[in-house]
């Protein structure tokens, strides 16, 4: 067994993987089911800062993605799809897929969306029904201030989904605060439950644009309506995967106890960086450093499969590299829930060191040491 410490899926603690054995009843008659699936969804909308109404789907966090866009979509919508990284831009399937008119506001790949630069630009262009924006980009680490952006769309009138699968519970999102419409997330990031749920937290304002739809929604899978009034009817729109969902629950309590959740995430985030830039290594990013992922260039003198193999063959240790235009590129370290532990990342950084200097990086002194100088120095 590999210790995974890449963005995703995450390690996955005892307790979780426990919950995940408990004895099944009957998810569709059972009625106490019920209850226990809408308190998990109520834990959840809690710990993002809302009373909106969440639902968990039976599917990895892609299926969030689409089920927002299937439900939000009506053919001829105009859907602006803000793109500075992978997943961004990749919001325009989505919408196309179900009939929508995608349009791309490019940005700058490695800086933070110039928030103000939009502001600008919509006050010429803000005819659309929706607007997709990622939080954590993860195969470049972007983080996006999503606090201001989906207040400044709001005010024109204009929903959101936003893709925080790979910040949430690493990153702080308030989804009342920051006004967001529908809110995707994953089991398998810094939730740390194993990868195959996905859940959306669904504002009363995309509840009514679901509601007064002129065209069905063109999915049954991808269908957020389709659980419209489950608990009163006890009518699931499918077979629920309990035992999933007893996993997921297990992590969102061990979670709501977690009282420095966001300060470790920062303080470890922080850290990395610091020793990454220290140790000589370029991170990829000029600014939009998500405290749940580290992402550095790969030094000239070698290659991503030679830094990933030597880490995994010799030292058990996985991290990634990334896909698209960043295939080969970079390197990732996935700092995100159970793996933002000291007791996880000095050991990977320590082979990360060794591995780096092996294949003929000269590093500016080793990354575990200097990155447990800078965990000591933090300050929030
Ligand atoms: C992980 C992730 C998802 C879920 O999809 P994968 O199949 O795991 O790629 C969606 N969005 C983001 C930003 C993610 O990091």
């Amino acid at each position: 067994m590999y210790k995974i410490m890449t963005p995703g899926p995450t390690q996955v603690p005892e307790t979780v993987r426990r919950a995940r054995s408990f004895a099944c009843t009957n998810p569709d008659l059972d009625e106490e089911f019920y209850d226990f699936y809408k308190e998990t969804c109520e834990l959840i909308s809690s710990l993002l800062g809302t009373k909106n109404e969440t639902l968990i789907l039976d599917g990895e966090g892609i299926l969030g993605l689409e089920a927002a866009c299937a439900s939000l979509t009506e053919p001829g919508d105009k859907v602006l799809v803000i793109d500075n990284g992978i997943y961004g831009k990749e919001f325009a399937d989505f919408a196309s897929m179900y009939g929508g008119i995608p349009e791309l506001y490019h940005a700058d790949y490695e800086n933070t969306l110039d928030v103000d630069a939009l502001a600008e630009y919509l006050k010429d262009h803000h005819d659309y029904a929706y607007a997709t924006v990622v939080h954590c980009d993860t195969p470049s680490g972007m983080l996006n201030d999503i606090s201001r952006i989906c207040p400044l769309l709001k005010q024109y009138g204009i929903l959101t989904i936003v893709d925080s699968v790979s910040g949430m519970f690493g990153e702080r999102v308030c989804v009342d605060d920051f006004q967001i419409d529908l809110l995707c997330g994953g089991s398998q990031k810094a939730v740390s439950a194993p990868p195959g749920l996905t859940f959306v937290v669904v504002s009363d304002d995309a509840k009514e644009k679901m509601k007064n739809r002129k065209t069905p929604i063109a999915s049954f899978y991808a269908n957020l309506m389709a659980f419209d009034g489950y608990y009163e009817k006890k009518w699931f729109p499918y077979t629920m995967p309990i035992s999933d969902i007893y996993g997921l629950r297990a992590a969102f309590n061990l979670i709501a106890g977690d009282k420095t959740l966001y300060e470790r995430h920062a303080r470890i985030g922080s850290a990395t960086r610091a020793a990454v830039k220290e140790a000589g290594l370029k991170l990829h990013l000029q600014s939009g450093y998500s405290n749940t992922v580290t992402v550095f260039d790969i030094p000239e003198c070698t290659d991503a499969k030679s830094i990933l193999d030597e880490m995994r063959t010799k030292y058990n240790i996985m991290l990634a590299g990334s896909f698209d235009e960043l295939s080969g590129k970079v390197i990732r370290i996935g700092h995100m829930g159970e793996n933002a532990r000291l007791e996880h990342m000095v050991p990977a950084l320590e082979a990360l060191s060794a591995t780096l200097t092996d294949l003929g990086v000269t590093l500016q002194g080793n990354l575990a040491d200097l990155f447990l100088k800078h965990y000591r120095e933090f300050q929030d």
